[in-house]
C-alpha cells in the first residue's frame, strides 16, 4: 500500500504531498522519479512552456477568423479556430484527427 508522502519543491521550497493516489499512478505509468515540484511550480511551468511554443497564424477552415495555431499549417489541411473546434467537439461534429490532418481530396 502506498502512504501519502511528503516532499519539497524545487522550485518554491514548498512542502506538499505526493499522496498514495499519485505514487499510485506514478508507479502504474512506470515513472520512477518522485515529482521535484508542487503542483503549483508543475502548472506555472507548463504554462510557461505552452507560451513559448511557437504558434502559427492561419485562418480558420470553418469561419475565416484568424487563429493560432501550435503546428505548421499545410496548405490542403483543416485547421479550425478555437471557437470551432470547440463547437464542433460539443455538437459531435469534429473530425477525426486523421481526417484532420490528411489532405482533402476535393
Ligand atoms: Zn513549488
Ligand atoms: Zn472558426
Amino acid at each position: 500500500m502506498y502512504e501519502d508522502e511528503k516532499l519539497v519543491c524545487e522550485d518554491c521550497g514548498k512542502e506538499f504531498v505526493f499522496t498514495a493516489g499519485e505514487q499510485e499512478f506514478y508507479a502504474e505509468k512506470g515513472l520512477v522519479n518522485k515529482p521535484k515540484r508542487c503542483p503549483e511550480c508543475r502548472q506555472a511551468r507548463r504554462k510557461q512552456h505552452r507560451k513559448n511554443r511557437k504558434m502559427f497564424e492561419t485562418v480558420c477552415s470553418k469561419c475565416g477568423a484568424q487563429t493560432q495555431v501550435p503546428f505548421k499549417p499545410v496548405p490542403g489541411r483543416e485547421v479550425f479556430c478555437r471557437d470551432c473546434f470547440k463547437q464542433m467537439q460539443e455538437d459531435g461534429t469534429l473530425p477525426t484527427r486523421e481526417s484532420v490532418e490528411t489532405p482533402t481530396e476535393e
